[in-house]
C-alpha cells in the first residue's frame, strides 16, 4: 500500500488536481482500511509487524484508537506458548488506554471521544454460575483481550463498552496502561491477602511495584524477595519503600501475615510457605507457573492456604481504578515504539527495566 501512495504520488504531480484528489481519496480509504500491527502468527515465533485490516466495531463494541498498550508478562506466555488455545495470528496486549472512535451498534454508554482502558477480561457470558454469583473471573465462555480477542498491539482494536474502563484524568496514557493489569489482577490478589500486615512480595515487576503503594498506604509492612544477586530491583523495592528487601532463597527476619507470589516460579511456592506464620495466606497471582516442586505437609499444616488468583472481574477493575489517583499510586514506565514490541517483550523475559513497559502506538 505504501508503494500504491507513492506511485500515486508520482502521477498525482504529472496529472494535477484530478490526481491528487484522488490520491486524497485513496490515502483517506487506505487510513480507513489498514493499520499497523504486531502480530503473533506461529507460538514460539517472534511478533512481525504487518499492514491488517482496521477492525470493524461489532454489536456492543467500540472501536478504539489506541494511544498505549502496556506489556504484560502474560503477554510473554501466550507468545511462548504456555496458555493453551491462543487465536492466530494473533494481536496481543491487553493493557490498552486510547480514544473511542467508532460505536458499534447498540453502544449506548461510551461516545466518540471518549478515553477509555482495556484490560485483559474482554467479555464473560453474564449466564454461566460463575458470572450469576459475581465471579465472571471464573466464567466458562469468557473471552480475553489479546488472547482470544485481538489486542493493543496496534493502532486500534475493538473491545466491549461493557468490559472498557474509564480512565480517571489524573493518570496519562502511559502512567495509566501499567494499572490495567500489572494493577487490577494484582489488586485482586491484593485483597486476597485480607487483613495480612506483614505482607511479602515474591518478584518485584510491574506488579509489585503498584501494590507495594497501596499496603504502604494501607501501613502494612512490605518484605519485597527478588532473584538472589537483582541488586537493582532490591534498590527499586527499597525506594518504592520496602521494609525489608532480600533474596528470594532467604527467610524473612519475621513470619508474614501472607504472600504474593507474581514471579512464574513454582519454586517459590514452598519458599513462601515457610516464610509465613499459622494461618498464613500464599497468593499465586500470575497465570502461569513453572510446576510446583514437592515439600512436607508440615510446612501446609497449621492452616496455611496457597491459593491462585485468576483474572479480573470488573468490579475488581472499577474498585482499583477508583483507588489508585486517591493514594496517588504512580506508575514507573520505560517506553518502547510499537515496532520494538519484541524487544520490549524480551527485556521482560530478562528483568532488564523496574516498573512495567508500555508500547507507544
Ligand atoms: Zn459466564
Ligand atoms: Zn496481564
Amino acid at each position: 500500500m505504501i508503494l500504491l501512495a507513492k506511485t500515486m504520488q508520482t502521477e498525482s504531480i504529472s496529472c494535477k488536481k484530478f490526481s491528487v484528489t484522488l490520491l486524497c481519496f485513496i490515502s483517506q480509504g487506505w487510513q480507513d482500511a489498514s493499520m499497523r500491527a504486531m502480530v503473533l502468527k506461529k507460538l514460539r515465533t517472534l511478533l512481525e509487524m504487518e499492514e491488517v485490516a482496521v477492525p470493524e466495531p461489532g454489536e456492543g463494541q467500540v472501536r478504539i484508537k489506541v494511544s498505549v498498550c502496556g506489556i504484560c508478562r502474560t503477554d510473554l506466555h501466550v507468545v511462548d506458548g504456555e496458555l493453551k488455545g491462543p487465536k492466530l495470528p494473533l494481536i496481543p496486549g491487553h493493557q490498552i488506554i486510547g480514544t473511542v472512535d467508532k460505536l458499534g451498534k447498540g453502544v449506548s454508554k461510551l461516545k466518540v471521544g471518549n478515553r477509555v482502558g482495556v484490560p485483559w477480561l474482554g467479555k464473560s457470558c453474564g449466564t454461566c454460575k460463575f458470572c450469576k454469583e459475581g465471579r465472571e473471573n471464573l466464567c466458562d465462555q469468557a473471552l480475553y483481550t489479546g488472547y482470544q480477542i485481538n489486542g493493543g498491539f496496534a493502532e486500534y482494536c475493538v473491545a466491549y463498552e461493557d468490559f472498557s474502563f474509564p480512565v480517571s484524568e489524573e493518570y496519562s496514557d502511559l502512567q495509566a496502561a501499567p494499572l490495567m493489569c500489572a494493577g487490577l489482577i494484582g489488586f485482586r490478589s491484593y485483597c486476597m491477602t485480607g487483613n495480612a500486615k506483614k505482607l511479602g512480595f515474591y518478584g518485584f515487576g510491574a506488579s509489585a511495584h503498584i501494590l507495594i503503594q497501596v499496603a504502604k498506604h494501607e501501613k502494612k509492612e512490605v518484605y519485597a524477595f527478588t532473584r538472589p544477586g537483582d541488586e537493582k530491583g532490591q534498590a527499586f523495592a527499597k525506594k518504592l519503600g520496602a521494609d525489608w528487601i532480600g533474596d528470594s532463597n532467604t527467610l524473612p527476619p519475621e513470619k508474614l501475615d501472607a504472600a504474593i507470589i507474581f514471579a512464574p516460579a513454582g519454586h517459590l511456592v514452598p519458599a513462601a510457605l515457610k516464610a509465613v506464620d499459622k494461618g498464613g495466606i500464599v497468593v499465586c497471582a500470575g497465570i502461569y507457573m513453572t510446576d510446583i516442586p514437592s515439600f512436607p505437609y508440615q510446612d501446609l499444616w497449621e492452616e496455611r492456604v496457597i491459593r491462585s488468583v485468576a483474572n479480573l472481574t470488573r468490579n475488581d477493575g472499577e474498585t482499583f481504578l477508583k483507588l489508585a489517583p486517591k493514594i496517588p499510586v504512580k506508575t514507573e514506565v520505560t517506553r518502547y515504539p510499537l515496532e520494538k514490541a519484541n524487544e520490549a517483550l524480551n527485556d521482560l523475559r530478562e528483568g532488564r527495566f523496574e516498573g512495567a513497559a508500555v508500547i507507544e502506538i
